[in-house]
């Protein structure tokens, strides 16, 4: 790879850069070592930014292994157009943009420019986001432009903006270090946001006195710093929070000061909380937690002044979202805990620039930089910035609202850049329906494993991370400089770039004439304060001129800022403005002076009545389906997916179920499980297959499994298949935490592990062709550093020594048969070397006796193998080597196994065990599971000491 634009120093062959993190939302600064010589560039070692405010030197185990996910396979290099026979085949970028530019032009004129849209992702940088909006609404004049982070935090938005006429989240991470209670709502952030739960786990270190709270229906591993935990129904979050407002007022714990000068609609609120009971035992009763618990909670928040309350997608990801964010947002303004240092409701983005996205107006319902269309004057002002001649008159289509227009033919081209829609929205198998109808549809996407890509009648390859070159915001209002350090492979480019392309050739030169990201960036940054009144206007000061429209989000002084000025941008809070010396303030905490963006600056208190999720339970879907992230995968895996370490954490996909629900159901931990829901007409929605975890941490009736796996990594992985595409009506967020399915065992009467080199199977076809003659095939793909592993289950008795045979390239060379057991174990060789291995087992339980996978990959990688490693091979193992379990510490590679032996054998605490094992000693995102597995051990000790006794 060639180097692009040298970082700090020009010419060394070792030159250090800052960048940032394209995963999650706290949006962590990346510090990178890189060594170029002749005509290459390479990343040679990365780690934290010390000097970035959210991560202070930390990095997750995602962040750390960021390097591993560089490689040029597997990435889209050139543009591709779907000819006459379907087939995507190489073009120019001249021959791509024009097709779109005239295809566009075409539908403008026959359907108009409503008939257009675009889907865009929170992964792209805010320079990307502002030509999209630039272009799809203001000059092809669609409002159908809206984001994957639809599905993400959108009901906060609007939760947001109906308490604070804002979409401002008044937080900065610095106030988790100095509340006295930090609450975590419907968040698991020791897996989603992993150095903000270091963050949090040392405040308490620091301060004793600091308590945590942690409401979740599941025991994650954020438990693991909570000093109470409330176990609560699945959407009963409103009424928990209605009570808390009640409480408050009962007690005498609200702050009448702050109430009357400051905010409105609180009596409407209490009323609409004391609508139902608001007795501790009803309010534990409908939340189904323990009374003292919800009394200790209480008391602690109604208490305290320095109250953080942390929430994210167990809260959003609801048809009452955005009723739960404001029944959290109503007991901050009732106590005056907001507006300081420790207090405030803050909502956490999943995503690594959701609200860069919003910044610029990527949501459908946004106009541009913090404008609606119902904000009078905005399409004007906007227009006018903007020389844009198509504003839209409205809101265009939210994410699946979006999809199903394109379902009726009311849309007839879709931009899609950077997510995978085939697999993250809820109905997945009906979009993918839409997306194989809609007569345009253009993908913009780095990798190859996107599901989408296969809809796509335009593919165009993008930049990635360490080549993209941009700002970001995370979840704090800070914007980053995300660094193009690498050029992109082959023809990869930015996205701003294909975009502005299109806008050019659409006869609209002058407004996208960008000579890079800066110029892009200097134009967003004037647009915020294009006609806006000081970030802190005062309630009582003069009226606003007629043409200005007061926005919070005010970047300006970042407009002045030159190529060299951009490149060095420190990471800063917006609102941004200029000190007494000119130099750059941002903004760490928002109403501190108690004035809000509301036409009189008084914060708004929302009625909440609370609601049940609408996915109903039944006979047939007896079990509330809940869906999320897990530590070491991000989105659809496209990318954590390259990186092996990742992969091993949870290897395949999964359904944690509580032991009482899987003894009803005849199911083992280990085995394969499959999942179903039910549509409106009772038909079968979705088929989820997946090995099942046995959890005590989940609640009985209920089940989790991961949002990620895609069709490239597994054949039935699909979460977004189960779910029904219900939305909250303010929001359009989907109600991805309240599916309903039953669980039963996945009929199975063989089980195998398959490895094979990497370029045996060329892609997806070969794997695809050899599964289709597996009978009823489940299998999960898992690549590993020097193989390729394949976890399979089947029906039937397949001929093993035909398939291999046929689909692994060579015969056999060594094969072993149990003929009583009916398991086969088989390992094929080129010129000496391992190709493929196989153990077969008969049976739907899974073998005790697993290989060892380290070992194996150390054979594919040795260009002859020893005698004693020959003999062993088809044992799966060395004679005496251990079986590791399933691995808990990715930096080194330690597995579950291996803990618990060492925990048995007397390192009866995490510190023991980094110091024998190094496990939790790099990156530390697995020691919340590691103090969990000394506290099981531990407790199994204890059960047998007094069993003994
Ligand atoms: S917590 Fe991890 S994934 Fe999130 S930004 Fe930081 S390093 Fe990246």
């Amino acid at each position: 790879m060639q180097v692009r634009n040298p970082p700090d120093a020009p010419q060394p062959a070792r030159c250090r850069a800052t960048t940032t993190c394209p995963y999650c939302g706290v949006g962590c600064g990346v510090a990178v070592e890189l060594e170029q010589d002749q005509d290459s560039v390479r990343i040679v070692s990365l780690s934290g930014d010390v000097a970035h405010p959210a991560n202070h030197g930390r990095l997750c185990v995602k962040g750390s292994a960021l390097a591993e996910t560089l490689s040029a396979d597997g990435r889209l290099t050139m543009p591709q157009v779907r000819d006459e026979a379907g087939v995507l085949r190489e073009v120019s970028w001249e021959t791509a943009l024009d097709l779109i530019a005239a295809r566009f032009g075409d539908l403008s004129r026959t359907h108009g420019g409503e008939s257009i849209a675009a889907y865009l992702s929170g992964q792209l940088l805010t320079e990307d986001y502002y030509v999209a909006n630039k272009l799809f609404k203001g000059f092809i004049g669609t409002p159908h432009l809206d984001t994957n982070s639809r599905l993400c935090m959108a009901s906060a938005v609007v939760a947001h903006k109906r308490a604070f006429g804002a979409d401002a989240v008044p937080c900065s991470y610095e106030d988790l270090e100095r509340a006295e209670l930090v609450v975590l709502v419907g968040s698991n952030l020791a897996w989603n946001h992993p150095v903000l739960f270091q963050r949090l786990k040392q405040a308490r270190i620091d301060n004793p006195l600091l308590r945590i709270v942690v409401i979740d229906p599941r025991v994650t591993d954020s438990c693991e710093i909570a000093d109470l935990y409330l176990g609560l129904r699945p959407g009963s979050d409103a009424r928990l929070f209605n009570g808390l407002l009640a409480y408050m007022a009962d007690r005498g714990r609200l702050d009448r000061l702050y109430l009357k000068a400051h905010t409105q609609g609180f009596d409407a609120a209490l009323k609409a909380a004391r609508r139902e009971d608001c007795s501790l035992a009803a309010i534990a009763r409908d939340c189904d937690v323990d009374v003292e618990r919800l009394e200790t909670f209480y008391y602690w928040f109604a208490t305290q002044l320095h109250v953080v309350t942390l929430f994210s997608q167990g809260v959003n990801q609801s048809t009452s979202g955005t009723d739960k964010g404001n029944a959290i947002i109503n007991c901050h303004l009732a106590g005056g805990k907001l507006g300081l240092p420790g207090a405030g409701p803050f909502s956490i983005t999943g995503q690594p620039n959701a609200m860069g996205g919003r910044e610029v107006g990527g949501l459908a319902n946004q106009l541009a930089a913090h404008m609606d269309y119902e904000t009078p004057g905005a399409r004007e002002l906007v227009g006018e910035f903007w020389n844009a001649p198509n504003i839209p008159q409205g809101p265009g289509h939210k994410a699946v609202e979006l999809f199903a227009a394109i379902e009726r033919g009311e849309i007839q081209a879709l931009w899609i850049m950077a997510t995978n829609p085939a697999v993250s929205l809820p109905d997945s198998t009906r979009v993918r329906a839409a997306l194989a109808a809609c007569p345009l549809v253009i993908v913009s996407e780095c990798m190859a494993d996107s599901d989408t890509l296969a809809y796509a009648d335009v593919v165009l390859p993008a930049s990635s991370w360490s080549e993209k070159d941009g700002t970001v915001t995370n979840s704090e209002r800070c914007i980053s400089r995300q660094r193009g350090l690498l050029a992109p492979p082959g023809e990869a480019r930015h996205d701003w770039w294909q975009l502005a392309e299109v806008g050019k050739r659409m006869g609209y030169q002058a407004a996208f004439g960008y000579s890079g990201p800066h110029a892009i960036f200097r134009e967003h940054a004037r647009l915020s304060g294009f006609r806006n009144v000081a970030p802190r206007h005062k309630a009582g000061s003069k009226p606003l001129a007629a043409s200005s429209i007061r926005r919070l989000f005010n970047i300006a002084p970042l407009a002045e800022l030159d190529r060299e000025g951009y490149d060095a941008l420190r990471p800063i809070q917006w609102p941004v403005r200029r000190g007494e010396k000119g130099e750059l303030i941002g903004t760490l905490r928002l109403f501190e002076d108690a004035t809000f963006n509301t036409p009189n600056s008084r914060a708004r208190l929302v009625p909440v009545t609370p609601q049940l999720p609408h996915q109903a339970l039944s006979d047939a879907t007896p079990l509330r389906l809940n869906t999320g992230r897990i530590r070491d995968q991000w989105h659809t895996m496209t990318r954590t997916a390259r990186s092996a370490r990742l992969m091993n954490h949870r290897a395949e996909p999964f359904v944690e179920l509580h032991p009482q629900d899987a003894a009803a159901r005849g199911l083992q931990d280990g085995a394969l499980a499959q999942l179903a829901g039910r549509d409106e007409q009772g038909s079968v929605r979705g088929d989820y297959r997946a090995r099942v975890r046995i959890s005590h941490g989940q609640r009985q009736g209920e089940v989790f499994i991961p949002m990620h796996w895609n069709d490239h990594f597994a054949s039935h992985g699909r979460a977004g298949a189960l779910l029904a595409d219900l939305v909250d009506p303010f929001s359009g967020q989907p109600e991805s935490k309240h599916g309903a399915v039953d669980v039963m065992p996945l009929p199975c009467e063989w089980q195998a592990t398959l490895l094979i080199a990497p370029g045996v199977w060329g892609g997806h076809e070969d794997l695809a062709g050899a599964m289709t003659e597996l009978e009823g095939c489940y299998w999960a793909r898992i690549p590993q550093a020097t193989l390729v592993r394949y976890q399979l289950a089947g029906e039937g008795q397949p001929d093993w020594a035909l398939w291999c045979e046929r689909h692994l390239s060579v015969q056999a060379g060594l094969w072993a048969q149990d003929v009583a057991q009916g398991g086969i174990s088989a390992a094929g060789f080129r010129e000496g070397r391992l190709i493929w291995w196989l153990k077969v087992t008969a049976g739907a339980a899974r073998s005790d006796r697993q290989p060892n996978i380290a070992w194996l990959g150390e054979c594919f990688a040795s260009d002859q193998l020893s005698a004693l490693e020959r003999r062993s091979l088809l044992a799966g193992r060395l004679s005496g080597q251990a079986d590791v379990g399933t691995m808990v510490c990715a930096c080194h590679q330690v597995g579950e196994l291996t803990i618990r032996q060492a925990i048995q054998s007397g390192d009866r605490c995490v510190e023991a065990l980094g110091a024998r094992l190094a496990c939790g000693t790099r990156c530390g995102s697995c020691l919340p599971e590691l103090k969990r597995l000394v506290e099981e051990e531990r407790s199994d000790e204890r059960t047998d000491s007094l069993e003994m006794a």
